[in-house]
């Protein structure tokens, strides 16, 4: 198998960057399960919670960890766990391990925490919060896995955060469409999902992230997708991520999510556009600027050796004008 490229290593490099900048990092303490369930299927969860069991206790060997090589997501009862990776894995690209659940959990925990301190912020000091998990959640879909993403942790605070505000927005400018968050929210007009992103024709996700798609019934005009050719400079970046921030504006929302993917910048494996290292820090100021609470979750990434400057650009644009 091909070496992944979402690794720990990547925190490693990112949780360098608040220390460099003497900003303090707070570990996640548990919010539960019940807001993961609020999101994702039942069925779904308890597959990535107890599937590597059940793999590894079938007499015959199918591998070391959960991959299924048949996909059937529809018209399957998920009989066996054969049947169930066929159901809840989207693609190659999120196989279960020993630790996996361990990791996926305390990621959406990790999340759920910053939504928490907004919830129960009277003061305004807890406005602005950034969030380090791994894996990330972008595409992770309502009962599918895929992309490196098992939950979306974006989602599964956005519902979450509706408790205590009305309209909430995600921006997602990673590199690749976050088609997780568009399935989930795709008929709701509370949650208005905006995003930027490599052209996804033969482009990972590949089947959707297209402008086309618009949103359904009252979430009609709540799903906005900006894809960039590929090849984009970083003035074309930040065109479409004005065009998606002035849309964001006029639904005028209560709190911001933004999905930061550092896989925009110009020497990532997976980059189709060229942002440079002061372009994080335009992109933070852009986010700032807004004036709304804020939470910051960081997904992709895969250039190592710039993931710490990178973050430290973020950082210093996010404390600048604040
Ligand atoms: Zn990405």
């Amino acid at each position: 198998m091909e070496e992944p490229l979402e690794i720990p290593e990547r925190m490693t490099e990112l949780l360098k960057a608040p220390a460099a900048l003497g900003l303090d990092v707070t570990t996640a303490k548990e919010v539960g399960m019940s807001p993961i369930l609020a999101v994702h299927d039942f069925g779904y969860v308890q597959f990535l919670k107890h599937g590597y069991d059940e793999w590894m206790a079938l007499d015959d060997d199918l591998g070391a960890q959960v991959q299924t090589g048949i996909f059937m997501p529809y018209d399957n009862p998920g009989i066996g766990i054969m049947a169930k990776a066929a159901k809840y894995q989207a693609d190659d690209s999120a196989p279960i391990s020993e630790h996996s659940w361990t990791s996926i959990y305390w990621s959406a925990q990790t999340a759920l925490n910053a939504a928490e301190a907004l919830l129960s912020d009277e003061s305004g000091d807890s406005d602005v919060q950034l969030c380090f998990s791994r894996p990330p959640g972008h595409h992770a879909r309502r009962s599918a896995a895929g992309g490196f993403c098992y939950l979306n942790n974006a989602a599964i605070i956005a519902e979450h955060l509706r408790q205590k505000y009305a309209k909430i927005a995600i921006i997602d400018t990673d590199m690749h469409h976050g088609q997780g968050i568009q399935e989930i929210f795709y008929d709701r007009s509370d949650v208005l999902y905006t995003s930027v992103h490599g052209d996804t024709v033969n482009f990972y996700p590949g089947v959707t992230g297209h402008e086309f798609e618009k949103g359904e019934g009252e979430g009609y005009g709540y799903n906005l997708n900006f894809p960039m050719p590929h090849g984009t400079d970083e003035a074309g970046f930040f065109e479409h991520v004005d065009k998606s921030i002035e849309a964001m504006s006029v639904f005028d929302p209560d709190v911001i999510i933004h999905v930061l993917g550092f896989d925009v910048y110009k020497d990532d494996p997976e980059a189709k556009c060229e942002v440079s290292t002061e372009g994080f820090k335009v992109l933070a100021q852009k986010m700032i600027a807004l004036g709304k609470p804020l939470i910051v979750l960081v997904e992709g990434g895969y250039y190592l050796q710039k993931l710490n400057d990178n973050l430290q650009a973020f950082l210093s644009g996010l404390t600048d004008v604040s």
